[in-house]
């Protein structure tokens, strides 16, 4: 055996009796675990922690529809092929009413119990346009949860409007928002931000929007957009004030970890590769070991590839996300996957998979379950 096959073998066992003896993972193990290339004995940890922490054989998928209402953005991230300039061939926005009624035509065809709408952060709209957003999407499907913009969009509304997130929060809650998506995080180090998105919010204004959510109780999301320019304590980093925020709120329904997707985008020109399958999987594990405090890992199957997310569930994954209809965010960058998927089919991945798949709504309450082969 290598020096560094042993030494990274003695870590792996070190993180093993914390995980065993209920103890917290640090910086240290962190960085031992994406540098462990035991990519088994890492799934085996990931779920073993996850069974020990009360998961069960349980894997979740939601029926949810993806809307984007403009891809008019002034942020102008370089590893993002979806925004365009307000002139620019293939700038749109939708107003209210024209996206409430596309969303109930989609809703017919085909129920949903989650709408995921994120956008641009445009220049060119205001606070009232997403207002009136989200009460015509309450009055036109009332029986859906609405998961509206990520925690960069409310610093952006918050920009554009002069009000506090709170003031923003709280009316688009009266309004019938009902939880928050997790986009926007990137990787929270300054130095990777100045690198891949320059011109968003810096790190401390995306995690205060999630605090100020959580005290309104607007659950939310979190994620990591990683495979380009961060380093592996970058990583660890970002996911340890990750935890510490969940510690303070437990407010974050979920951990989705995002592949990076680079081609029509400025990072590929610089000659970037984005992740391979065992990055993935490695993120997946590690965020689970990691991240004792938040109770689903996401395998999001229309970043990674929905036979990958297929065996993250055997990583420490609980949930593949869901049918996602009409994405166009990944798929502007690359992403080969579908941009839907019947729920017959991701019954069939989870099971095949050897876990129960469970329909779910946004916050987890079961909405239906496959015990058998029907
Ligand atoms: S990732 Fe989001 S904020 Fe960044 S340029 Fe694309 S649409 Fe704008």
């Amino acid at each position: 055996m290598s020096m560094a096959a042993q030494t990274s073998g003695a870590a792996l066992e070190l993180v093993r009796e914390k995980v065993e003896n209920g103890g917290r993972l640090d910086l240290a193990d962190g960085v031992a675990l994406f540098e462990s290339d035991d990519l088994l004995a890492l799934g085996q940890l990931a779920e073993r922690a996850r069974r020990l922490r009360g998961g069960g054989d349980e894997a979740y998928f939601v029926r949810n529809l993806t809307l984007n209402q403009t891809n008019v953005c002034r942020v102008k991230c370089r590893f993002c092929a979806f925004a365009r300039s307000a002139r620019e061939e293939g700038a749109y926005t939708f107003n209210p009413a024209e996206l409430a009624d596309d969303a109930r035509r989609a809703f017919e065809l085909e129920p949903f119990s989650e709408l995921h709408l994120v956008n641009g952060e445009s220049p060119q709209v205001d606070f009232d346009w997403y207002l009136e957003t989200v009460r015509a999407l309450r009055e036109s499907l009332p029986g859906v949860h609405l998961k509206c913009y990520s925690a960069s969009e409310i610093h952006h509304i918050s920009t554009l409007s002069s009000l506090s997130y709170e003031q923003v929060l709280v009316e688009l809650k009266e309004a019938g928002l009902g939880s928050l998506t997790g986009g926007g995080a990137e990787v929270f180090s300054p130095r990777v931000r100045k690198l891949i998105a320059p011109g968003k919010e810096p790190a401390e204004a995306w995690l205060e929007v999630n605090r100020v959510a959580h005290s309104l109780e607007i659950p939310s999301h979190c994620t990591i957009l990683y495979g380009h320019v961060e380093t592996v304590e970058e990583r660890v980093e970002h996911l340890l004030r990750l935890r510490e925020l969940q510690d303070e709120t437990a407010g974050f329904l979920a951990f989705v970890p995002l592949a990076v997707h680079l081609e029509n985008t400025r990072l590929d020109l610089d000659g970037g590769f984005g992740p391979t399958g065992a990055d993935d999987l490695k993120m997946i594990a590690t965020s689970r070991l990691l991240l004792d405090n938040v109770a689903h890992i996401k395998a999001y199957w229309i970043s990674i590839g929905l036979p990958l997310a297929q065996v993250a569930l055997q990583f420490g994954a609980d949930d593949i996300q869901g049918t996602v209809g009409r994405e166009q965010v990944f798929h502007a960058a690359g992403a080969h996957t579908e941009t839907a998927q019947g729920a017959e089919r991701l019954v069939r991945f989870i099971r095949a998979a050897g876990r129960v798949p469970v329909e779910r709504d946004t916050l987890y309450n079961e909405l239906q379950r496959w015990e058998s082969v029907a």
